[in-house]
């Protein structure tokens, strides 16, 4: 199982990194050990000092394909779920600072949780899904589909021209702004729309 995290796929995070609008889709990849399972604690490692939450809608794949055009790319999945793409900003900030790759900041264990739960897309207004995240019962992240520069069929569309899409692989599909450090003892809870998807406890 494959899980694609895509960056910068909402303006105002991207403003808020300083970082520039993209004009096609920006990837990267985590290791399925990167999964935190629902119910699981995220322990905050020993090799960051700032751990950021990034909570993102996550598409799950339903078959194999690739080279798919975006006009068919409905197809290829049924199911979004809620999820954080948890990143050490400290030690991304020198990835990008001096050209390396990130997944020591970005691919660590644990640092993607996903919900128990994924919602079908028949129930959901794609065109504007909204979606939160709480930190310690205050709303730290709000967003809406809407606002997104890649939809969810030009993400699948891109992703695919380099790499098969297989059943079960996971896209995180980009965090709205909002992002911020961590802390042990806190609780992240994800909403989509006003239904309860993840509770995250940081040990
Ligand atoms: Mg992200």
């Amino acid at each position: 199982m494959k899980i694609f995290c895509i960056g910068r796929n909402y303006a105002n995070h991207a403003k808020e990194m300083n970082s520039e609008v993209p004009t096609t889709p920006l990837f990267f990849m985590k290791p399925d050990t990167a999964i935190l399972r629902p119910g699981m604690p995220f322990f905050y490692p020993e090799f960051s000092k700032d751990i950021h939450f990034e909570c993102e809608l996550v598409v799950k794949i339903n078959r194999v394909g690739k080279n798919i055009a975006e006009k068919f790319a409905h197809k290829y999945y049924d199911e979004i779920g809620l999820g954080i793409d948890f990143t050490a900003r400290d030690l991304q900030k020198i990835c990008k600072e001096k050209g390396h790759p990130w997944e020591v900041a970005k691919a660590f264990e644990g640092s993607a949780p996903i919900s128990k739960d994924f919602i079908s897309k028949s129930e959901l207004d794609l065109e504007n899904l909204t979606f939160s995240l709480q930190q310690n019962g205050n709303i730290v992240q709000e967003g809406t589909t809407a606002d997104m520069i890649f939809s969810i069929d030009q993400l699948i569309a891109h992703l695919s021209k380099y790499m098969t899409l297989k059943k079960g692989d996971l896209i995180y599909t980009g965090t709205p702004e909002g992002v911020g450090p961590i802390a042990i003892g806190d609780e992240l809870k994800g909403f989509i729309g006003e239904r309860e998807m993840f509770v995250v406890k940081v040990k």
